[in-house]
């Protein structure tokens, strides 16, 4: 399955952070794709092939 994500994605996650939220904003992407949580707003970093491991659903900006 083909994945893309882009700038403003909403990505769901498998697993939750410990803040409670499992949404995540993408603002950065590249190599490493930099994530702000939408429960607590902290940013964290993570490789490509990590992500997509982790990734349940991608919602866009609007959703
Ligand atoms: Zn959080």
């Amino acid at each position: 399955m083909q994945k893309t994500i882009d700038i403003g994605d909403i990505l769901v996650l498998k697993k939750q952070h410990p803040c409670g939220a499992n949404k995540w904003k993408v603002i950065r992407t590249g190599a490493d794709v930099k994530l702000q949580c939408m429960g607590c707003d902290r940013i964290v970093m993570i490789d490509r092939p990590t992500l997509y491991k982790r990734i349940k659903r991608i919602m866009s900006e609007d959703e």
